[in-house]
């Protein structure tokens, strides 16, 4: 073993940031109280989880009314989905795309089973990109509600969310973006997107795990999922997590004050890594589009590799990387989103994905990519032997 840890697997998680960490600190317990309790332990609760409401609110620009805690972002997807469709019984018509998230295609195949729905695939192109124009072709039957991921998980590919919203205002379709890829990068104004659903996950921007925020533009559009003590208007009913609620605030307001400067610091490094490796590594590919990028996100698929012995070869070195998908070792499923957009199952097996953060420097990439065209030649020779 080798004394290097670099950490390049920042879609996956990322550290809470130390003034998160403060923030949320007093409220395991020093202000312990439940906020839907009378006495004043309660009250100091409550008044916390209304500041971080009005604080996620002021960031996204819409009333305190449409913003909702969850415990993640997958039950913020499913929430929209499931409590979209349950508000609406009889025929629903949904449109989405075959490379959202696992928390949105497994709900959308469940509901499938039910002869009522019907699921409409937006065409992408080869960057795994919806656009506009694909849209258009499938207003035939206009879909009850439309889910598009913002920034792509797996890879990097930014959906241009504005203008199909836009776009979309001239039908009653309700738009959701799943946008956890994207708050360290692209700023969130709910207007400016015209998005009426939009989720997002606290520990993807340095803030705790455990906690989702979900804005719905009209609340009343939804049915709650979960039934319980009535907690935030009924909409997700279950007793306030107050220090993950005010992380996850603080968190969203540090992501998003600096998401310029990140951008700017993090795409020159992208860029960087996608030349060198293309340039050095024979039979590498970028998957995802090239320039409607995440600052921060690099995915490739390998000819002749296998991603979870290059994973496993990668962190022996002391390198964090993902495949990108939910793919664990002892699954070698090649993932469905690479698939879709017109890989091979050859080369959507030899996935893998970096994606830089707040801690990454250029040396540690020099380093990486280095190790990265030595392990990928050695686990080629072997194979090959
Ligand atoms: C991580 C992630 C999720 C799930 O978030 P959790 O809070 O971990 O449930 C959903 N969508 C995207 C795009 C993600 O990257």
């Amino acid at each position: 073993m080798t004394e290097t840890f670099v950490y390049l697997d920042h879609s996956a998680t990322t550290p809470v940031d130390e003034r998160v960490f403060a923030a949320m600190k007093p409220y395991f317990s020093e202000v312990y109280g439940n906020p839907s309790s009378l006495h004043r332990q309660g009250q100091l609760a409550e008044a916390a989880v209304d500041n971080a409401r009005e604080l996620i609110a002021g960031i996204l620009g819409c009333g305190t009314e449409s913003i909702f805690f969850t415990a993640c972002a997958t039950e913020s997807n499913n929430l929209v989905l499931q409590g979209c469709r349950l508000h609406s019984p009889g025929r629903y018509h949904i449109l989405s795309t075959a490379v959202e998230h696992a928390s949105v295609i497994e709900p959308l195949r469940m509901m499938q089973a039910d002869a009522d729905i019907e699921l409409t695939l937006l065409p992408l192109d080869k960057g795994g990109k919806a656009t506009a124009a694909g849209l258009e072709g499938c207003m035939g039957d206009p879909p009850d509600l439309v889910s598009v991921i913002y920034g792509n998980n797996e890879i990097g590919t930014i959906n241009p969310i504005t203008q199909i919203g836009a776009f979309l205002r001239e039908y009653p379709s309700l738009l959701h973006t799943d946008a956890v890829q994207t708050a360290n990068f692209l700023k969130l104004r709910v207007d400016d997107l015209q998005v009426d659903f939009l989720s997002l996950s606290a520990h993807k921007f340095y803030g705790p795990k455990g906690v989702g925020i979900l804005y719905a533009r009209d609340p009343s559009t939804l049915e709650p999922v979960l039934l319980g003590g009535g907690q935030e208007s009924g909409v997700r009913p279950g007793t306030h997590n107050v220090p993950l609620i005010v992380g996850a605030a603080t968190a969203l307001k540090l992501a998003q004050d600096e998401c310029h400067s990140e951008t700017g610091r993090l795409s020159p490094m992208r860029d960087w890594i996608i030349e060198r490796v293309i340039a050095e590594i024979p039979g590498a590919y970028l998957t995802g589009d090239p320039v409607e990028r995440l600052p921060h996100h690099v995915s490739f698929a390998f000819a002749d590799l296998d991603s979870n012995e290059l994973l496993a070869a990668l962190d022996l070195q002391g390198f964090a990387c993902s495949s990108g998908s939910a793919c664990k070792v002892g699954d070698p499923e090649p993932s469905s989103a690479l698939l879709s957009i017109g890989f091979t199952e050859e080369l959507a097996k030899g996935a893998l994905r970096i994606t830089l953060g707040r801690g990454t420097t250029k040396k540690q990439l020099g380093e990486f990519v280095d190790t990265l065209i030595e392990v990928v030649e050695r686990l080629r020779a072997r194979e090959t032997a």
